[in-house]
């Protein structure tokens, strides 16, 4: 087991992974005109500019030739003293000339750096909020911005709410005396590709509770000691992926074929072909491997 595994916070998709760190922009505060560098969102990809060998995001001014962006550019947040602005660019809009939109989605094999792949990711998720709080869940009445944030506030009924995350957790099952590795697979993945037990966190239910609950649904198998190795943010469309490695612990695999293809034990040494290096799931599989 390698202890100095390299920090998940650095993982693309978490802000930690912005070199220049990275101040995120208070709704209602005071932006100054939109310029600066600009994530123009068409569904699940960025619109880059291919000039040259560089991937780039276009720059300054409100960039011209995408006329069919709805509602006002939002910003995002400062790196230094660059602003980042976003904008929605609607899914069959074309794209001028010297652009492409270029996929955040890991599985899709993104060609994005680190740093674009996380703004792109961070634009994504604001989208997802605008388009998910425009009314009360409540009484469904039309909301409004809480002044300085980025909640929203029913006028009726005085509902707040705030962009929502969902908690999950992320397990790679280990059997140390034996040498070996617990992975699973869905059967959308590409084929070969095996990953992790994965699930969404239940009301009143703690992380490892979580934890314990999905691998012996999923797998069938039990688990001992359980660690925490990290969280990665994953924007498809809210999730906060917390990682874990777990002892097993006894029983045979029984796969919950409603959620998964296949599960099995694959030596250390020996791992089919993995997750992105982009995804947690690829972090805790190369990093907490070696037994
Ligand atoms: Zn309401």
């Amino acid at each position: 087991m390698n202890e100095m595994a390299p920090l998940a916070a650095y993982l693309p998709f978490n802000r930690g992974c912005l070199k220049n760190g990275f101040e995120p922009a208070k709704r209602g505060a005071v932006a100054g005109a939109p310029k600066g560098r600009w994530l123009i969102m068409q569904e699940q990809s960025v619109v880059v500019g291919t000039d040259g060998h560089e991937i780039s995001l276009p720059e300054g001014e409100r960039p011209a030739g995408f006329d069919a962006a709805t509602g006002e550019p939002a910003c995002l947040g400062h790196c230094g003293d660059e602003a980042f602005w976003v904008l929605a660019l609607p899914k069959d809009a074309p794209l001028p000339p010297g652009y492409h939109a270029e996929t955040i989605v890991p599985m899709r094999g993104t060609k994005l750096p680190d740093d674009l792949l996380t703004l792109g990711g961070m634009a994504a998720q604001l989208l997802w909020w605008e388009s998910t709080s425009g009314f009360c869940p409540r009484c469904g009445d039309a909301t409004t911005r809480i002044v300085g944030e980025w909640g929203k506030q029913c006028p009726r009924c005085a509902y707040e709410h705030y962009p929502h995350l969902h908690p999950c957790t992320i397990t790679m099952i280990r059997d140390t005396p034996n040498r070996r590795v617990l992975l699973a697979r869905k059967a959308e993945w590409a084929p070969g590709r095996y990953a992790l037990v994965a699930g969404f966190v239940d009301n009143g239910e703690s992380l490892e509770g979580c934890v314990r609950r999905e691998v012996m649904e999923e797998v069938g198998v039990e688990v001992g000691e359980i660690r925490y190795v990290g969280s990665q943010n994953w924007p498809f469309p809210s999730q906060l992926m917390c990682g874990f490695v777990a002892e097993y612990a006894g029983g045979d695999i029984a796969v919950d074929t409603t959620e998964l293809e296949d599960a099995r034990w694959f030596p250390a040494d020996e791992l089919p072909i993995r997750p992105s290096r982009h995804s947690i799931a690829g972090y805790i599989i190369a990093n907490f491997s070696r037994l």
